[in-house]
């Protein structure tokens, strides 16, 4: 690395204070479809979807031209004013999301929407409560962070938003105690993703929707990481028969693009007027164009049935070819959204992946490794997968890495 390339990364570094990691050995520049390129050439598969956000994986040549060609016609539009693309935008989002969710607002992060879903369940109610899960991950600003379940994450800013509690995610026993005629909105993801790839079980989700229904309480549900076809539906909550009162959308929502959506049902927007909340850049016009570009690849790419078919043949072919593996307590997913539990910690078997096979995974968590490939993976790029794990975990040493 040239002694300028790394003068940037050292200012990189300084100026993002720990927020950013310390390592500058590697630093990417460009991405083409399931990989990413460093400086220095070098190719790396990419199972993360850069944080679970590049469904089409990285630069889509559809997307790219879109916010090209939106760019030099218009950046910025006030959601005050009316906007071609937006409304365009909008019609697209309307004929994926189901007919019982007939708005939706617009702005720029997966946290944003949990913070604009928090203040709907109050509006719409005039409760005050708020139910989230154990292990549940909502976000970093202050309201989404009082749900998010990591301790560790939230002691330093507390107290956080009063009356949340959390309840044992899958535990339908709790859910009469926990969900009361108290409670404004009950928020869960159907798959928890942080919180280590954790499947709702069909009775739990189930019997959610129906204490929520019989108590008043409103459902939300966070697909920020599930939705657009991660676990081979466009949401997850499709697979039980869910029908959430909010829906939280972000991350594949734009292909990469930051934006974030909240739908709601008719009862939810009877509440909404003028100025009871907003945001200066959300449904800005190269979101929009983005988003849009994105649905439509979605579609036409056939990529939902894609993410079923190709999730369906990793998560077979970890579970057939890791079988004997002891460090491995248990593989989980559905789709393209898939954990392997570990008996130990998983960052070395991260790092290994990283430096002996160029291949960039998540964790989950402590113990879990986590792949979210885009959904244009193809069973290829699965094999080349776990053939690298299989390698991984027969070298005894990553563990001492
Ligand atoms: N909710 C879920 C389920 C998430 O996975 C995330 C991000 O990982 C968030 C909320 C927060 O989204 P963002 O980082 O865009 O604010």
């Amino acid at each position: 690395m040239d002694q300028s390339l790394l003068d940037l990364i050292a200012t990189e570094v300084r100026m993002g204070a720990g927020f950013a990691p310390k390592r500058a050995d590697t630093v990417f520049c460009r991405g083409e479809g399931m990989h990413l390129f460093d400086t220095a050439g070098n190719r790396y598969l990419d199972f993360t979807s850069a944080q679970g956000i590049a469904l089409l994986g990285h630069a889509p040549p559809a997307v790219a031209q879109a916010i090209a060609e939106q760019a030099s016609r218009l950046i910025s539009l006030p959601s005050l004013l009316h906007s071609e693309i937006r409304a365009r935008f909008l019609t697209r989002l309307d004929q994926v999301l189901p007919d019982h969710l007939p708005h939706a607002f617009l702005c720029n992060s997966g946290t944003e929407t949990i913070e604009a879903a928090l203040k709907l369940v109050r509006l719409t109610t005039g409760r005050q409560e708020i139910v989230a899960t154990t292990k549940a991950f909502h976000g970093r600003t202050t309201g989404a962070l009082a749900l998010t379940w990591s301790p560790k994450t939230k002691k330093p800013f507390e107290p956080l938003l009063p009356q949340v509690s959390h309840m044992a995610y899958n535990d339908e026993a709790a859910l009469e105690q926990a969900v009361t005629d108290r409670t404004a909105g009950l928020v869960l993801e159907v798959i928890q993703g942080e919180g280590g790839v954790n499947l709702g079980t069909r009775s739990f989700l189930r019997a959610a929707q129906e204490r929520c229904r019989r108590t008043g309480t409103l459902l939300v549900i966070d697909e920020i990481q599930t939705g657009f076809g991660r676990t081979g539906s466009w949401f997850a909550f499709e697979h039980y028969g869910l029908e959430p009162d909010i829906l939280c959308m972000a991350k594949g929502l734009g292909a990469g693009f930051p934006m974030g959506a909240v739908a709601f049902s008719e009862p939810v927007g009877e509440h909404i007027f003028m100025g009871v909340h907003g945001s200066t850049f959300g449904g800005n016009p190269l979101a929009c164009a983005a988003g849009l570009a994105a649905l439509n690849a979605y579609e036409e790419q056939n990529l939902i049935a894609q993410s079923a078919h190709v999730g369906a043949y990793l998560l077979s072919s970890l579970r057939e070819r890791l079988q004997d593996v002891r460090q491995i307590r248990s593989i989980r997913g559905q789709g393209l959204m898939i954990g392997i539990e570990l008996r130990t910690r998983a960052a070395p078997y991260m790092k290994a992946l990283l430096e002996d096979h160029r291949i960039l995974v998540l964790n989950a968590g402590p113990r879990v490794l986590r792949l979210l490939p885009p959904l244009i993976a193809q069973p290829s790029h699965a094999d080349q997968v776990v053939d690298a794990l299989q390698a991984v975990f027969a070298n005894r040493t990553p563990a001492g890495r």
